[in-house]
């Protein structure tokens, strides 16, 4: 926290709108759509609920597929099995660790051949690099498949000059307490089309319809985000870019420093379209040149108090999804053997990353 979300939050008590609807909630929303420039946003109780919206208003139904990227958190899966869709797991290229574009065309011609309806694609951008989103947007246009952004880890990172979430037909946000920026619990979809993010409201409190009594012509959900929360967001936006600075700022010195030691590599921008918020700086091991494994410099870092965390397990690898259909090259199953998101919190201090560094820097010196 920084400061004046406290003043927001006394704003919802002065108002007395201690509910998923207020001042806040709306501000909120504006603020988040001058920021990322995309027209409309609904804020929500997660990002999760935002995934598991937009699918819904994409059409996504019982016995459809929606693809996604096999390297990521569950989040990014989970609401499509919510809906007894099958997702069709695609995995990484080299680069950005996003979709792999190829694989991608590949997995839409596979399916469609097999007979299955491809509804959607939900594209992920990982640790805050941005997808390869000119051609996934390319790809996805062709075969005229609507895409999804989770741009969860993402928010201050830009593509071409535009913020992520914004090439997709619907974006996803995450403010939980592990974003980069957060309001404990929330999220938000955004969309350019105005009847895509009403509906996700018309669904978020109830999918209430117009009329005086309680009536409903269609099954909803109570994911709104609450006014008291929303205030915490509106402190938060304040300082949006500070903490895309100090996240990069963060990467710079772990890069600096570690940069040119042996069998340690780090995953870099491809060129100048791609800007990474950087949220977690992540560092690939190769044991046969560090002389180290993934495993080694963790455990290391454990016996000094540091935490740090293996990237994510690939969702092909995940018992719950071992079952899905899948397009694989190897690529996110080397990231898990070899990955390690480093210390990469808004608030280090100099000393902090100093510290982090030094007993790095120890393990590979043994
Ligand atoms: C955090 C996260 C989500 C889910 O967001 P919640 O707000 O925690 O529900 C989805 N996708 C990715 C990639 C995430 O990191």
């Amino acid at each position: 926290m920084e400061g004046a979300e406290i003043e927001y939050v006394k704003r919802a008590f002065d108002h007395n709108y201690i509910a998923p609807v207020g001042p806040n909630v709306d501000e909120f929303e504006e603020v988040i759509s001058a920021y990322t420039g995309v027209k409309y946003t609904a804020v929500l109780s997660s990002g999760t609920a935002g995934i598991h919206l937009g699918l819904i208003i994409l059409g996504v139904e019982r016995g459809d597929e929606v693809i996604v990227s096999s390297f990521t958190f569950s989040a990014s899966v989970n609401p499509i099995v919510y809906l007894g869709a099958t997702p069709v797991l695609v995995d990484s290229e080299p680069g950005t660790w996003n979709m792999d574009p190829v694989l991608l065309e590949e997995a839409i011609r596979e399916r469609r051949r097999l007979g299955k309806k491809v509804k959607a694609i939900v594209i992920v951008h990982l640790y805050g690099m941005p997808a390869n989103m000119s051609e996934i947007i390319r790809i996805a246009s062709e075969y005229g498949i609507p895409v999804i952004e989770d741009a969860a880890e993402a928010l201050g990172s830009r593509y071409d000059g535009k913020h992520l979430g914004s090439f997709g037909k619907i974006g996803i946000l995450s403010f939980n307490g592990n974003k980069i920026i957060t309001t404990s619990n929330g999220g938000a979809l955004f969309s350019d089309n105005k009847e895509h993010v009403q509906k996700a409201r018309f669904l978020a409190t109830q999918a209430r319809d117009q009329a005086p009594h309680y009536q409903h012509s269609h099954i909803g959900y109570n994911y709104r985000m609450s006014n008291v929360l929303a205030g915490i967001g509106l402190g938060q936006m304040e300082v949006i870019d500070l903490r895309v600075e100090q996240r990069r700022a963060n990467f710079k010195f772990y890069k600096e420093n570690l940069g040119l030691m042996d069998g340690l590599r780090f995953v870099e921008e491809p060129d100048e379209r791609y800007f990474s918020n950087r949220w977690l700086t992540t560092i690939l091991i190769d044991p046969d040149k560090a002389g180290k494994t993934r495993e080694e410099l963790y455990l290391a870092l454990e016996d000094e108090n540091i935490e740090s965390r293996p990237l994510w397990k690939p969702m092909h690898q995940q018992p719950v999804f071992s079952s899905c259909p899948a397009f694989l090259n190897g690529i996110s199953d080397a990231l898990f053997a070899k990955g390690l998101c480093l210390p990469s919190g808004s608030n280090m201090s100099d000393t902090d990353r100093q510290f982090v560094l030094d007993s790095i820097i120890a393990v590979f010196d043994k």
